[in-house]
């Protein structure tokens, strides 16, 4: 214990980042007889006058007077007049606050006197207990800061703070790439000036929806990314509130979902599309024609129909090969797409079969369409490696009216009747 501190190497850096415990031991009278290294470095750190080490091989502070050494300390509350009033109480408690330029640290100590069986005072035990100084707990919040800041950074997800007048407080890298900027440029600025235009009355209206009581909004938007990508995200928007319940802004953390929006609808497109024509299939035309006809009925509008055949178009296959009939229902699903307008749903019914959905369209309007198709079919040239040729097509058309029973079935029914007639009655012709 009486090892001379400068020869301990004491880093009072460590000393500092710790938390110390140590003993001092008194006499009766109150001089120092022992004291732990690295308290005693402790102390003359702060001391404002250095004691001259004793001999060598000593403690600096032994033999010193404890209350010469705490007295200008500061101790908080005193200990001298109850540490020499009264000698035979019990274990007293007091602090000592040790301040420098460098340093803010409080000592706690407890004073435990020691008795002889005559009760008279043989030592008084000091033992101390150094807690963090003020710097290390800043150090170590900064630290926590840092490390906190790093967890937010590299999170793939968008988050950003701002405050309750919508002033950007905080914004991770994710954000910053998303719109192309530096943090610092974000920051301070307001988050409408920040979001895409398309969004800001819909943000302004969720923020609104945000209470103390309901203090969680999540929903699923997208917007134009600083490159001009589409995303989308799901979003979490939180009201943030202080101990007492204040409102202290706002957090929203964004997660990606462009990836999975993206593969649902490649799904939706593969589930709905025929991939040789690139027409609706079978399943999505009844649906949509469905849809279709229900509203066109609720708004009284009338509604038809076409079923369209390729006239023997088994011969194409036969003589000029598969590929070749691949060819030509391309060329006719594109020959519809071109003259028919986008409210019409047009989608191959299977084979060289096809079906055209025209709401909003009369028996006389859809026999005028279905003849301009059969006219434009017939005058496509169609040329294929050194052959030239046309098609034609038969037609079968149906339209709701009050006579008739107006499911799309009964429509598909009465269209598929009207083409057998055309193909009955010679081919390339409309009938309804
Ligand atoms: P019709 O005028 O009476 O309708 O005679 P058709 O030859 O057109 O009718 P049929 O039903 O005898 O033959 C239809 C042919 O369509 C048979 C089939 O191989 C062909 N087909 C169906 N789907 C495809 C396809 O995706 N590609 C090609 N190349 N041919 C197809
Ligand atoms: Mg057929
Ligand atoms: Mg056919």
């Amino acid at each position: 214990m009486a090892t001379p501190p400068q020869n301990k190497q004491i880093n009072i850096n460590k000393l500092i980042e710790t938390p110390q415990t140590g003993v001092i031991r008194l006499d009766r009278n109150f001089a120092i007889i022992a004291i732990d290294d690295v308290i005693e470095a402790l102390l003359l750190l702060f001391l404002p006058v250095k004691p001259i080490k004793q001999l060598l091989g000593e403690s600096h502070l032994c033999g010193k007077q404890w209350l010469d050494i705490i007295g200008p300390l500061q101790t908080s509350p005193q200990c001298s007049p109850w540490l020499q009033a009264d000698q035979t109480q019990s274990d007293q408690t007091s602090q000592l606050n040790l301040i420098n330029n460098q340093i803010d640290m409080t000592l706690s100590l407890r004073y435990s006197p020691v008795f002889d069986h005559h009760s008279n005072l043989l030592e008084m035990l000091i033992f101390i207990v150094v807690a963090k100084s003020k710097q290390q707990i800043e150090k170590d919040l900064k630290n926590e800061q840092a490390f906190y800041r790093a967890v937010v950074d590299d999170m793939p997800a968008l988050i950003y703070r701002y405050t309750t007048e919508g002033i950007v407080t905080l914004a991770n890298a994710a954000v910053c790439s998303y719109f192309g900027a530096k943090a610092d440029d974000i920051i301070g600025m307001s988050i409408y000036d920040v979001m895409d235009a398309e969004n800001i009355d819909r943000a302004k209206n969720h923020l609104a929806s945000i209470t103390a009581e309901n203090p969680i909004m999540a929903h699923e938007h997208s917007g134009t990314d600083s490159v001009g990508n589409r995303k989308w995200f799901q979003w979490t928007d939180r009201l943030i509130l202080s101990d007492d319940g204040q409102p202290l802004g706002y957090q929203g953390i964004g997660l990606d979902l462009t990836e999975r929006k993206m593969y649902e609808e490649e799904l939706l497109e593969l589930a709905s599309t025929d991939m040789l024509t690139g027409l609706l299939n079978r399943r999505q035309c009844i649906l949509l024609g469905k849809q279709a006809l229900l509203s066109c009925r609720q708004e009284n509008h009338s509604f038809s129909l076409l079923i369209i055949d390729l006239d023997l178009f088994k011969n194409v296959n036969d003589s000029l090969g598969h590929l070749a009939g691949d060819h030509v229902l391309q060329k006719f699903a594109a020959l519809c797409t071109n003259i028919l307008d986008e409210s019409n749903i047009i989608g191959r019914y299977g084979g060289e079969e096809f079906i055209i959905i025209l709401p909003k369209t009369n028996l006389k309007q859809a026999l005028v369409i279905g003849e301009n198709l059969r006219e434009k079919v017939e005058a496509m040239e169609i040329s294929l490696d050194k052959h030239q040729f046309n098609i034609t097509i038969s037609v079968g058309i149906a339209a709701s009216n009050d006579s008739l029973p107006n499911s799309l079935n009964s429509l598909l029914a009465s269209a598929d009747e009207a083409l057998y007639k055309a193909k009955a009655t010679g081919r390339n012709k409309v009938a309804y």
